[in-house]
């Protein structure tokens, strides 16, 4: 996974220690040893992540932790506090600060790059459906928006029938009384079950003869359509660091190792609740208030309106990320052939399929629209012109190589495709510009029509 992590450390030691561990874990790193020099990097090349020394002897970050998480620009940065003493009132501090986790030395390497992983996992997430999010609202569906469901679910789920009396009691103090009991199995089976909880709290602090089932239910929960945006907190015994790390691994959100106070339950979970009410309002408003104006209704795909509103926003976060957006342009070969030969109904039928292969074969920070009659365009974030050639070419074979069945309206047909390929370049100096950008593609794609067909062509400022 790649991400971008500043290391905030006076010691010098420290900072190379956990920055030759960040960079063996294919990390970008920056690191420096004061607040000064991490407001200044922070501004220029912004961080997915910070880890930050939180005992420093030198300048409290307490306050500088909290600053970040209030201003809107810098509230999506991950925060990890290292270094705080393993006292229950230490990691309160720092959560309280706006810490997301606390991981006291001697650090657990497993367990750190797990917890890594995890919050940049759910950061990117909430990224994607923010950026989404932007794009409707930059469409104009403002008015569209969803109300703000203040009610709150939590499951305590215990591996057996009986609940954890302590468990559930501290919950109930910190979260008011809506908390559910649900043994694992019940858990399970719930599934299906309205509202499904915006926080399971798994209590994993007998794991012993129920590891397996436990690990289980984790990946289950995260995995099914029903349960996949609830969050989890799981609660493990203590020096369990392995088993913490495998959870986060299988999709936790938030571990806690050993025992716990209060309010520290309280503050992890009132902020998983929190990140969960707010992607569902996203979602809510993404889905409800583009998806009718700015969809194809033959394919499902985004249409002309979107991408154009869209892609200046993917080219803004390319142009501060320092990476290249590539764009391309795919059209059928002799389309006019088939609604010729066989009719409109199977030449309808061709490009429904086909936007089903696309969708299916590109990643889900990549757009795929709909342009034109038989024309599609795909955005691709992070993406160099060597790698979206290759891209471009997996999807030109994916359209050619297996034959479209279409059942009652045709024969099956081989169907081919040209593409034609740009990217922004790495350095974009001038501002990012649509139709430009399209007819740069669309020169390419002409070069690989009137080279043959069935290929891939790229602009000439991409090659
Ligand atoms: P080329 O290889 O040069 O791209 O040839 P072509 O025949 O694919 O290109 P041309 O632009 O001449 O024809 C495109 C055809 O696509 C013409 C139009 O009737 C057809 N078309 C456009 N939209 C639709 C649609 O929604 N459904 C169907 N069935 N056909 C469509
Ligand atoms: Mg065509
Ligand atoms: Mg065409």
């Amino acid at each position: 996974m790649s991400g971008r992590i500043l290391i905030i450390d006076t010691v010098a030691t420290n900072r190379i220690v956990l920055k030759v561990k960040m960079l063996s874990a294919q990390f970008s790193v920056d690191a420096c040893s004061s607040r000064i020099e991490a407001e200044a990097i922070i501004a220029a090349n912004r961080p997915d992540l910070i880890l930050i020394n939180l005992s420093d002897p030198v300048e409290s970050h307490h306050e500088f932790c909290r600053g970040l998480k209030a201003d809107y620009a810098t509230s999506g940065i991950a925060i990890i506090a290292v270094g705080v003493a393993d006292t229950a009132k230490a990691r309160f501090a720092a959560l309280d600060a706006g810490a997301d986790d606390v991981l006291p030395r001697p650090m657990h390497d497993t367990l750190l790059l797990a917890r890594i992983r995890s919050l940049l996992r759910a950061r990117g997430a909430g990224q994607e459906l923010a950026l989404r999010d932007g794009t409707s609202r930059a469409l104009g569906f403002e008015e569209q928006q969803v109300a703000f469901k203040a009610a709150t679910h939590v499951a305590l789920v215990t591996p057996e029938e009986t609940s954890n009396v302590m468990l559930a009691d501290m919950l109930r103090t910190g979260l008011g009384p809506s908390i559910r009991h649900l043994s694992q199995k019940a858990a399970l089976k719930a599934v299906g079950e309205r509202p499904q909880p915006d926080l399971f709290v798994v209590d994993c602090t007998h794991i012993g003869a129920y590891q397996n089932d436990l690990f289980r239910l984790v990946s289950d929960l995260r995995s099914r359509n029903e349960t996949r945006q609830s969050t989890q907190l799981i609660m493990v015994p203590p020096g369990e660091q392995d088993i913490a790390a495998m959870f986060l691994d299988l999709g936790a959100d938030d571990i806690v190792i050993g025992a716990v106070s209060e309010g520290e339950l309280t503050l992890r979970a009132k902020a998983l609740i929190r990140q969960k009410q707010r992607q569902d309002r996203l979602r809510d408003r993404v889905r409800n208030g583009l998806q009718a104006a700015v969809t194809d209704p033959l394919t499902g795909l985004y249409n002309r309106r979107y991408v154009a509103a869209h892609l200046a926003r993917m080219a803004e976060q390319s142009r501060k990320a320092g990476r290249e957006l590539a764009i391309m342009m795919l059209d059928l070969d002799h389309f006019k052939a088939i609604n010729d030969r066989h009719g409109h109904a199977a030449g309808d039928q061709v490009l429904v399929q086909v936007a089903d292969r696309l969708r299916e074969n590109l990643r889900a920070i990549d757009l795929v629209a709909r342009v034109g009659g038989e024309e599609f365009l795909i955005a691709m974030p992070r993406t160099t012109a060597m790698q979206a050639h290759a891209a471009a070419d997996r999807l030109r074979r994916i359209v050619n190589e297996r034959r479209f069945d279409l059942g009652e309206v045709g024969p099956k047909l081989r169907v081919t495709t040209s593409v034609g390929v740009t990217t922004t370049g790495r350095v974009q100096t001038t501002e990012f510009d649509f139709d430009r950008m399209c007819e740069r593609a669309d020169a390419a794609l002409y070069a690989a029509k009137s080279a043959g067909r069935n290929q891939v062509a790229m602009s000439r400022s991409a090659a």
